[in-house]
């Protein structure tokens, strides 16, 4: 902030460049005006001189003269030395306004022309007749005569010099005096300037703290508001979290009830409304998710976590998912890899299967007769950075070019018949693009109306050891179809009721805990085959109750753990296996999901009795 005191000392600082430049044209226009007082008297002590000297020439030729008269008046007898003398002065003075350079104007007049060769002549002249002047006193009778001829010129030249001089002055005076007054005019208008600059400096000083201050101003409102956009946000996300558990909670309850109504007796009519009921339930379902990943995706708050992951093991549990649904619909779905693909890579396993399964799905979805295929291939470079080409392929309505141009934008749908019989949020594509481009990589799309479209997920990843030295895990499950002793740990009654039927249809025995500190009792108690684990409980939430469950002595503390949550935000995969749990599920759990994870982490736990070490399996989310 700019304070009073930069202020103070800004205006101190413009006071003291100002005084100082004042100063300076002051003493300025003081030498100015002394120098032309200075000039004033040089020109008339020039002048003075010019004067001096005529008036000194006059006053000599006439003592000359008057001393040559005396002496060619007292004849023999007369004092020829006194008039050697006046001459030999005359002629100094003739010789000094000959040198003299102030004389150079008076040089110019008629008067001087005239007279200087009269007074060369005279000097001429007289000199040898003043050798031996008894003898020639004819002679100087001519020059007495010449000389008494010669004084009005003289005078007058004296007087052309008086003339001269006080032109001259007056002249001089008169430029000397305009020059001051231009001078002083100046000195003047730079004072004025001066003062201008200063007034428009302090003016724009004075502007600039008034414009700093308000920036601060609008700074701190800016500020405000941002951290009030910043709460918002968080209490949106906070909002979307805690909606998201109180909405698939019930969600698990409705289509675990369905399903078992599914499998019970009913006739044609039930069958068909219990249908419509659970495909409702399932687009409802979507919706959620979908929001919720673009809520998380648009506050940045959507992590991608790579691990690493077995590539074609993936695909195969994807393309097994989509299978059901081509079958239904009599499509064939073929999936061919390269056999040079790397077996383990590092990349988010969760991201891809979204991605894969939204393409796939929409593949099938779209397609009424034909089929879907699915072309995998990569590139592996000598840095170990693997480039993978997904290409998904089918022979469905495919879509016109203006659907095409727009069809990764949010919510965009094509508006047809079968598209709003097929249902959709138009958000799918979008968020997958977003995923794949978060993970280097990126989806293309390109279509033929009536023929079939095929999008092309491209993905980045680096080459990955298999996990604890293990080799390529076998790709069939032999495993998995016994009957296990399960503990389900679950605070909410519906949910209990919906797994516990679930687990019983699938043949195995259940047991439940109604929070963690239960849980931890039991599995510390008794030896389960598996625990799942709701991560929200009372008294002791999930993440601790598996921490503990660890912690515990001997081969109770080996159990498998698989998360099962509602909250699929702040990071509740991360957390559960980090928390030494081995999978995690999101809630409402499908049967199927719920049978392929269980057996994934059953087989694996079975693949690792041999060595001690323990690892998550990863399977099912
Ligand atoms: P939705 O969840 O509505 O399917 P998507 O983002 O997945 O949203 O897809 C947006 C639109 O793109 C779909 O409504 C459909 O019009 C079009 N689309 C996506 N995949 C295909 C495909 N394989 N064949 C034809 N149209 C497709």
């Amino acid at each position: 902030m700019y304070s009073h005191k930069d202020n103070r000392r800004y205006l101190l600082v413009l006071a003291l460049v100002t005084g100082l430049l004042g100063l300076g044209l002051t003493i300025t226009a003081i030498t100015v005006w002394q120098q032309s007082r200075y000039l004033e008297r040089t020109a008339r002590l020039q002048a003075d001189s010019v004067v001096a000297m005529t008036f000194q020439l006059e006053r000599e030729f006439l003592r000359t003269r008057h001393a040559l008269q005396m002496a060619l008046t007292q004849g023999a007898g007369a004092e020829w030395s006194t008039v050697q003398q006046r001459f030999d002065i005359l002629v100094s003075r003739i010789e000094l306004l000959r040198e003299n350079p102030t004389v150079e104007r008076l040089a110019r007049t008629d008067v001087y022309q005239q007279l200087w060769p009269e007074l060369q002549t005279l000097h001429a002249k007289t000199d040898p007749l003043l050798l031996s002047p008894a003898v020639a006193q004819a002679g100087l009778r001519g020059v007495l005569e010449h000389m008494m001829q010669m004084g009005p010129q003289v005078q007058a030249l004296s007087q052309a010099a008086n003339g001269l001089v006080s032109r001259q002055m007056e002249e001089q005076l008169s430029l000397a005096s305009t020059q001051e007054r231009q001078l002083l005019g100046l000195l003047i208008a730079q004072a004025i300037l001066l003062m201008l600059a200063t007034v428009g400096l302090w003016w724009r000083h004075r502007n600039q703290v008034r414009e700093h201050q308000q920036l601060h101003r609008l700074n701190a409102e800016l500020a405000a508001a941002r951290d009030a956009a910043e709460q918002a946000n968080r209490a949106k996300n906070q909002f979307l979290a805690n909606m998201s558990h109180e909405l698939r909670t019930p969600f698990n309850g409705m289509l675990g009830m369905m399903q078992q109504l599914e499998d019970g007796p009913l006739n044609e009519v039930q069958r068909d409304q219990l249908h419509t009921a659970q495909q409702s339930a399932r687009h409802l379902l979507n919706l959620l998710n979908d929001i919720l990943d673009l809520s998380a995706l648009d506050s940045g708050k959507l992590g991608i976590q790579p691990e690493p992951v077995q590539l074609r093991h993936l695909i195969h549990d994807v393309q097994q998912w989509v299978q059901v649904m081509a079958s239904e619909k009599g499509l064939s779905l073929g999936v061919h890899m390269d056999r040079d693909c790397p077996e383990w890579v590092m990349t988010d396993p969760t991201r891809v299967r979204q991605i894969l399964l939204k393409l796939l799905s929409n593949a099938v979805k779209f397609t009424t007769q034909g089929g879907v295929r699915v072309d995998v291939s990569s590139q592996t470079d000598v840095d170990g950075q693997v480039l993978w080409t997904l290409q998904v392929q089918d022979t469905g309505s495919g879509m016109d070019a203006a659907t095409l141009a727009r069809v990764f934008e949010r919510f965009v749908r094509a508006d047809d018949s079968l598209t709003r019989a097929q249902g959709g949020t138009g958000l799918g594509l979008e968020i997958s693009r977003t995923l794949a481009r978060r993970m280097g990589g990126d989806i293309t799309a390109s279509s033929v109306p009536g023929q079939g479209s095929c999008f092309r997920l491209v993905l980045r990843t680096t080459l990955a050891r298999a996990p604890g030295g293990a080799q390529v895990q076998p790709p069939s499950h032999p495993d998995g179809t016994g009957s296990w002793h399960v503990l389900v740990a679950e605070d909410h009654p519906v949910n209990r009721k919906v797994l516990g039927i679930m687990l019983r249809n699938l043949g195995h025995q259940v047991s439940f805990a109604e929070d963690g500190a239960q849980a931890l009792a039991m599995a510390r108690e008794q030896t389960y085959d598996m625990v799942l684990m709701d991560i929200h409980m009372p008294n002791m939430n999930g993440l601790d109750s598996a921490r503990a469950i660890r912690a515990l002595p001997g081969e109770r503390s080996r159990v498998p753990i698989i998360a099962v949550t509602a909250d699929v935000m702040n990071d509740a995969q991360s957390r559960s296996l980090e928390a030494g749990m081995d999978d995690f599920i999101p809630k409402p759990i499908e049967p199927r999901r719920l049978e392929q994870a269980m057996r994934m982490c059953m087989q694996r736990m079975q693949q690792m009795t041999a060595s001690s070490a323990h690892r998550p399996c990863l399977a099912g989310t």
